[in-house]
């Protein structure tokens, strides 16, 4: 049985609500809110500054280092507070997503600091967090150039869609997980890749409608970027 019929009644190739905001957190040097439907992601950016301990500078650029947690009560079942691998993971893939975008050899021997909080989870969250943490690198005016836009596209039940809520991601058929999900982050204006995972199996023609549908929903992305940058003036 194909997944014809989306859950929240939204086309294939239809993302949630989105929103954007820059400048939510006045005490960063930069910050941004990115939201997926009830997914929402609050960045927060500091640096460049001074990189300490000393052994860790880079004398030929500055580092990124992305901290992504989900608050407690993100989750309806609370979450353990702390570290974990998962968000280890996802901070790592979100550095090395925005990696590619920023001039670090203009601040040698710095740190730019990113925490990504998920105030409230509903699948996607590395997502909304990589589209939050670009748009709070511009607001913190760190020269860049491109934004990076990221979108979790699925295979659920051979259909392709984008944007998968955590109903979605759950989705089952004959009592076994049908669902793959394909978390990817585009350049924006560029449009190369800068994240590709995946959660499941996919076919290969699966896979290139998959990375497509998220191509076009990185441009939707790009322009809501482009337009709560926009509102700063
Ligand atoms: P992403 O949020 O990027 O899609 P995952 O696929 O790891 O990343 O997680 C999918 C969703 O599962 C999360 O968005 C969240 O809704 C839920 N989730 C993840 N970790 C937990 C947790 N510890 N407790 C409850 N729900 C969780």
């Amino acid at each position: 049985m194909a997944y014809t019929k989306r859950f929240d009644g939204r086309k294939a190739d239809q993302m949630r609500e989105v929103e954007a905001k820059v400048g939510v957190v006045p005490r960063a040097d930069g910050s941004a809110m990115f939201k997926f439907g009830d997914t929402i992601a609050i960045a927060a950016v500091y640096g460049p500054r001074h990189l300490h301990p000393q052994f860790l500078q880079d004398p030929q650029q500055g580092i990124i280092r992305c901290s992504y947690d989900m608050i407690s009560f993100s989750v309806t079942e609370r979450k353990r507070p702390g570290p974990a691998r998962r968000s280890q993971e996802i901070s790592d893939v979100t550095a090395r997503s925005l990696e590619p975008v920023l001039l670090l050899s203009q601040f040698p021997n710095t740190v730019i600091d990113v925490f990504i909080n998920i105030v409230q989870a509903d699948a996607g969250t590395r997502c909304a967090g990589i589209n939050a943490a670009s748009l709070a690198l511009a607001h913190a005016g760190i020269p860049m150039t491109d934004l990076v836009g990221a979108i979790s596209v699925g295979s659920l039940g051979g259909s392709v869609v984008v944007d998968l809520t955590k109903e979605e991601e759950d989705y089952e058929e004959d009592g076994e997980k049908a669902a793959t999900d394909i978390p990817m982050a585009f350049t924006l204006r560029d449009k190369k890749i800068s994240l590709l995972q995946l959660d499941g199996k996919v076919k290969p023609e699966d896979l290139k409608k998959a990375i497509e549908a998220g191509r076009k929903a990185s441009e939707a992305i790009y322009e809501i970027q482009k337009e709560a940058l926009r509102g700063l003036k």
